[in-house]
């Protein structure tokens, strides 16, 4: 395959562990993605295959996660579920500020453990989880941890986990 922008050179194709910041979180980094580079003007296609499926897998995760939902993480699943900053609120019965404080980087408002759940159990909504009950009461005594950390990779035509970190 020649460079599609400087169509001179041929992309060599390696496999790579790249970060996946394209999806809002900081810390899901994707292993063995193809990747093909151009030597002569360092263009880089990657290739991400099955991209809702891995949407719905990192969804998944988070639906799940023993801690408080960080604030990218609550914006994360709002857009899984398509939903704007307005529609949000409407469904929580909050204000849209409310909704910006939950998702705000720089002054975070905690959501509120019941709001957190809904919106847990509305992503989860339609996909059976095991013991999913059993976590809801888990979460709801965890605190906000730190950084959460996600390793993910596609085989046999679907996204796995295989690394879920919490680091304080
Ligand atoms: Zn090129």
């Amino acid at each position: 395959m020649i460079c599609p922008d400087c169509k001179t050179v041929e992309l060599v194709e390696k496999r790579e562990t790249i970060r996946f910041e394209e999806c809002g979180l900081s810390g899901v980094v994707l292993q063995d993605v193809l990747v093909r580079q151009c030597d002569g003007c360092g263009n880089r296609l990657v290739s991400i295959p099955n991209l809702s499926g891995l949407h719905r897998s990192i969804a998944m995760v988070l639906v799940n996660k023993p801690e408080r939902l960080a604030p990218e993480e609550i914006r994360f699943l709002r857009k899984s579920l398509g939903w704007s900053k307005a529609d949000f609120a409407r469904k929580m019965h909050v204000r849209p500020e409310q909704v910006s404080r939950w998702e705000s980087e720089k002054a975070p408002k905690p959501m509120q453990v019941q709001n957190e759940l809904l919106l847990r159990t509305l992503v989860a909504k339609g996909q059976k989880i095991e013991d999913y009950e059993e976590h809801l009461e888990e979460i709801a005594s965890k605190e906000p941890c730190g950084k959460f950390l996600l390793s993910l990779f596609f085989e046999r035509q679907q996204w796995h986990n295989r690394v879920a970190v919490c680091q304080g």
